[in-house]
């Protein structure tokens, strides 16, 4: 399939884990016929796995970035540093924040989810106003450091909503960061679980070990669910009120509203539909990868890991189809490797039912994300 002009359009929506590999790849060698668009709202991509290190302190913003620029030069790709807010498949037309529409030959879609602000304010009511979202990342680390701020100038109660990976990580990389050097003592960490004890998603022994990370860090573990949110607390389930400086929400991920109206398959939380090769189900034309997707033939976690590992199968095959050659099969792995931070350099890993922890844990953490970042940095 090729334009009029004989070039082959490629749209690159997201700036995610895959689409940064595919980039990276593009910049090293790129068919000549290929005219290649990236719209991503931000010309970086902030890497997640490190932004709880971020919080507790052991990174700047700035070592967790992969800065875009560099490689999009290197791709000549054209660059709409905005969002995409609306999708037609059938007539492969793309609306912008900004307003401008673009057509595409193809289209590659790696936008990760979103925290649907609607969505929470119904379930939370007040969540809108007075709660920190930890999506989208790029809002959260811009707006961590003013709560880091008033942690500085008087002791703080933060309370975190929601016992997931995110929600836990990100507890204890607060309560490490806050009870550290610069901080007046007396802050205070609440982890607001939802009801049921941390980590449930995670096998007993890791769970266990959690659970005493969370406790070694003196944070509060509230087994009750969030119901708003106001200012300067948290209402509770069971009709108590958390007094809090800061409410973080770290309570999970939807699908981006504007796939609803696309046209494009869907699975039945809204999530785009694809095949083995991370292909629409209804439209050919039409990839994605990251937590954006849904694998429909092998389903797996939605995480930073699978979104990364989707990246070389996704190139594989949009190279592929530009080609019009045949395309590959990707099997995601059945399971990955878990690296929990638990605040202070020590962390937990898990693989299936096997479980460690310690220092050693978190330096062999640190070295993958900086290898990361580092790869497709430079
Ligand atoms: C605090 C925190 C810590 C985490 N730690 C880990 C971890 O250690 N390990 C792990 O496996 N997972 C972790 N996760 C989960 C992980 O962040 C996600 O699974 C991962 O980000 C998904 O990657 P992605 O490439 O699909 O999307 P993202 O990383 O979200 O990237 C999406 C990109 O698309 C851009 N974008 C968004 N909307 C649009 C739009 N409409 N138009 C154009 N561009 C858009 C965004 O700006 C971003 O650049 C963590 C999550 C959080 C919140």
């Amino acid at each position: 399939m090729t334009s009029k002009s004989g070039l082959k359009k490629l749209v690159l929506l997201g700036a995610g884990h895959a689409h940064v590999h595919v980039l990276h790849s593009l910049a090293q060698s790129r068919p000549t016929d290929l005219h290649l668009t990236v719209i991503a709202p931000y010309p970086r991509q902030l890497y997640s796995g490190m932004v709880p290190g971020f919080v507790a302190g052991h990174y700047t913003l700035e070592q967790c970035m992969i800065p875009l620029d560099g490689l999009l030069a290197r791709c000549g790709a054209r660059y709409f540093p905005t969002s995409g807010v609306a999708l037609d498949a059938d007539s492969k037309m793309l609306t912008l924040a900004s307003g401008e529409t673009l057509s595409w030959d193809w289209l590659s879609i790696n936008t990760g989810p979103v925290m649907d602000r609607e969505k929470m304010e119904a379930l939370m009511p007040g969540a809108r106003e007075h709660a920190l979202f930890v999506r989208p990342i790029e809002g959260f680390g811009q707006l961590w450091p003013q709560v880091a701020a008033m942690g500085r100038s008087r002791p703080i109660h933060l309370a975190v909503v929601g016992a997931g990976a995110a929600g836990l990580e990100l507890a204890m990389a607060a309560a490490h960061a806050l009870g550290g050097a610069g901080f007046p003592a007396g802050s205070r960490v609440t982890l607001v679980t939802g009801g049921a004890a941390p980590a449930t998603s995670y096998p007993p022994n890791v769970q266990m070990r959690v659970i005493k990370a969370l406790r070694r860090l003196g944070i509060t573990i509230l087994p009750d669910a969030c119901t708003g949110v106001g200012p300067g607390e948290v209402l509770l389930a069971s009709g108590a009120r958390l007094a809090c400086d800061a409410p973080l929400l770290a309570v999970g991920a939807q699908a981006p509203g504007w796939l609803a109206g696309s046209g494009l398959a869907l699975d039945d939380a809204g999530f785009l539909a694809v095949n083995a090769f991370q292909q629409s189900l209804r439209h050919p034309h039409v990839f994605a990868a990251g937590d954006v997707a849904s694998r429909i033939d092998a389903p797996h976690p939605r995480s930073g890991v699978y979104a990364v590992r989707a990246g070389p199968p996704l190139l594989t095959n949009l190279r592929a189809a530009l080609q019009d050659q045949p395309l590959v099969p990707y099997t995601p792995p059945a399971r990955t490797l878990n690296l929990l931070a638990c605040g202070a350099r020590y962390a937990i890993a898990s693989w299936g039912k096997l479980s460690f922890e310690g220092r050693w844990v978190w330096h062999w953490k640190d070295r993958i994300d900086r290898k990361f970042v580092a790869r497709y940095a430079s």
